[in-house]
């Protein structure tokens, strides 16, 4: 098989690894099949985020707004509960992020707080 026929089918040019990147419109990890964020995209995106956790909100909003469009557009039954949805892209830093999380209780100073 020629260098080109490779490129036509789809395979990654030896020596260059495929990154845990979405594949759009379906939203699965290009390298590991599982929906995206996978782990490894998590982790990649909290070190690249790292001390701007407002900036890595507002990319996975971006890309939570990207996903619904694309996954409804698919198949309705695909995009899942809206919840599960947030909580896919929006959720698991929110739970990682302690400089987050210091910041929104201090925000919400006065009001009453769950625990
Ligand atoms: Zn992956």
């Amino acid at each position: 098989m020629t260098e080109d026929q490779r490129r036509i089918v789809g395979h990654p040019i030896a020596g260059e690894p495929v990154e845990h990147l979405p594949l759009r419109p379906l939203w699965l990890c290009r390298r590991c099949g599982q929906p995206w964020p996978c782990g490894a995209a998590k982790l990649a995106l909290l070190a690249e985020y790292q001390g701007s956790p407002v900036s890595l909100f507002l990319y996975l909003a971006g890309c939570l707004h990207d996903a619904i469009d694309d996954l409804h557009r698919l198949n309705r039954s695909e995009t899942g509960d809206a919840g599960d949805m947030f909580d896919r892209f929006l959720g698991w830093p929110a739970r990682h992020t302690r400089s987050y999380r210091v910041n929104a209780i201090g925000a919400t100073q006065g009001e009453e707080t769950a625990r």
